[in-house]
């Protein structure tokens, strides 16, 4: 069986990065008919915060990566934290340290002046044979794993290969502060281990950890998940994304008219590929994702290729589920909907050319407002020569069946009869039923205005 997990750190909003690894975990596990597991790390007590928490499940529900188990809070499982620690100690895998900061700094400093890699020096390190120091009055140990001395770690890392560390490399890590208090690479091994994962996905920035996590594991006696570090996500310029050059909050993407579908796919490429194909749902991605695949290389963030995206699923997308998301935009504009056209009809016409329900709601704005047309424009366009067609066409409409073919046939009739072009009837047309030169097809407008409103907006000119 496989069991992924999506672990955040709830000290923030869900950023891309995050959103990628939820994702993949998602993706894995649907792939093998597994388990996904939810846990927030907010053992950082002074950094983590409920709002974070809530940040980061709604960007996973908006995305749509229900997980199967948790949430599960680190902090809830404090006991079963001590319960493993009392275990190691027992068995000799940890010990209590008694130095003091001060005589740590000084420790790493010694090694450090020799040219060594500062590091704990196993005082307090039990031995066979070894007699340790008396321990001192009021002075709260803290707890060391005590890491193997000799050999080295190694794993084949899922996205970036064979990874070895040797073991004199890692210090004795300090898994319990004074007090009894886990640290995070403890806390992350005993969780894996419970949560039974299978296969860890997460950034790069973790590949330090993983040989420590991974030794804790032996030492607990739990099995190894197989580890994949993805490659951070660069902006634009190639920088690491940040907060300054772009919105890296997923969270910022609904409100700029990005819908879930067009991030999701965007996220499932920036990373890994399945040989040209650009344009895939989540039901494809989850039966062609696994681990072949992953890029070991960083990932540019492009904000043009999820406008590509977006335009793709703006044209797939229903049209009453557009109209939702386009009508508080529109009301914020100042649209007026009583008596206007259907918004759904509205965007349907107008959606092939927009990269955002942002843009989209932008342009369908041109039919829920009334006309002003510029008149400068005005006179250019509604000249006398054109005026007697545009009253035989205004007359027409009133009895004329109202469909695309029978208005596009009518208007043929009337530029027949005036012996005038097309555009000479249609733009003073556009200005007067939108107050736009820069309209959809003619016929369509007059179609999605619908008589009523074209013969009051004709009558005041004609
Ligand atoms: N809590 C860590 C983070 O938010 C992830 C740890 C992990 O995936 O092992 O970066």
């Amino acid at each position: 069986v496989v069991r992924t997990r999506f672990a955040p750190s709830p000290t923030g909003y869900l950023h891309l990065g995050g959103a990628r690894t939820a994702l993949y975990s998602w993706a894995y596990a649907r792939h093998f008919g597994g388990t996904f597991v939810l846990r927030i790390e907010d053992t950082d007590v002074e950094r983590s915060t409920p709002e974070a928490v809530q940040a980061i499940i709604e960007g996973m529900q908006w995305l749509g990566l229900a997980h199967d188990e948790g949430p599960f809070y680190q902090m809830q499982r404090m006991e079963r934290y001590r319960e493993v620690l009392a275990q190691m100690l027992d068995a000799g895998s940890a010990y209590h340290c008694y130095s003091s900061k001060e005589e740590v700094d000084a420790m790493r400093e010694r090694f450090s002046a020799a040219g060594d890699k500062p590091r704990y020096d196993g005082t307090w390190r039990p031995e066979p044979g070894k007699t340790l120091p008396p321990v001192p009055a009021d002075r709260e140990p803290v707890v060391r794993f005590k890491n193997p001395l000799d050999g080295d770690v190694t794993w084949n890392d899922v996205v970036k290969g064979p990874i070895t560390i040797a073991n004199k490399e890692l210090d004795d890590l300090v898994i319990a502060r004074p007090g009894g208090v886990p640290t995070y690479n403890f806390c992350v091994a005993v969780d894996d281990w419970d949560m039974q994962i299978t296969h860890v996905l997460r950034g790069d920035d973790h590949v330090n950890n993983t040989p420590r996590q991974i030794n804790i594991l032996r030492a607990i006696g739990a099995p190894l998940p197989e580890y994949g570090h993805l490659p951070m996500i660069l902006d634009h310029e190639g920088k690491k994304l940040s907060k300054r050059t772009s919105a890296v909050s997923v969270m910022d993407y609904p409100a700029k008219g990005i819908l879930p579908e067009a991030m999701l796919n965007y996220l499932a490429r920036l990373g890994w590929s399945h040989g040209d194909d650009e344009i895939f749902s989540m039901a494809q991605f989850c039966a062609w994702f696994n681990t072949d695949h992953l890029t070991s290389s960083a990932a540019q963030f492009d904000l043009e290729k999820l406008a590509w995206l977006n335009n793709h699923y703006i044209k797939q997308a229903d049209n009453t589920r557009l109209a939702a998301l386009a009508r508080p935009l529109m009301e914020a504009q100042g649209a007026r909907f009583d008596g206007a056209p259907d918004l759904a009809a509205a965007l349907a016409l107008m959606k092939d050319r927009t990269n955002t329900v942002n843009e989209l709601a932008d342009a369908a704005m041109l039919f829920y407002r009334t006309p002003q047309p510029d008149a400068a424009l005005m006179t250019q366009h509604l000249t006398d020569a054109v005026k007697p067609a545009l009253a035989q066409f205004a007359e027409r409409c009133a009895t004329v069946e109202w469909t695309r073919e029978a208005l596009a046939a009518m208007i043929k009739e009337v530029l027949a009869a005036h012996t005038i072009k097309m555009p000479v009837l249609a733009m003073p047309l556009r200005l007067l039923l939108t107050g736009q030169l820069q309209t959809p097809a003619i016929d369509a407008v007059l179609v999605l205005l619908g008589r009523e409103l074209v013969l009051s907006r004709l009558k005041a000119a004609v």
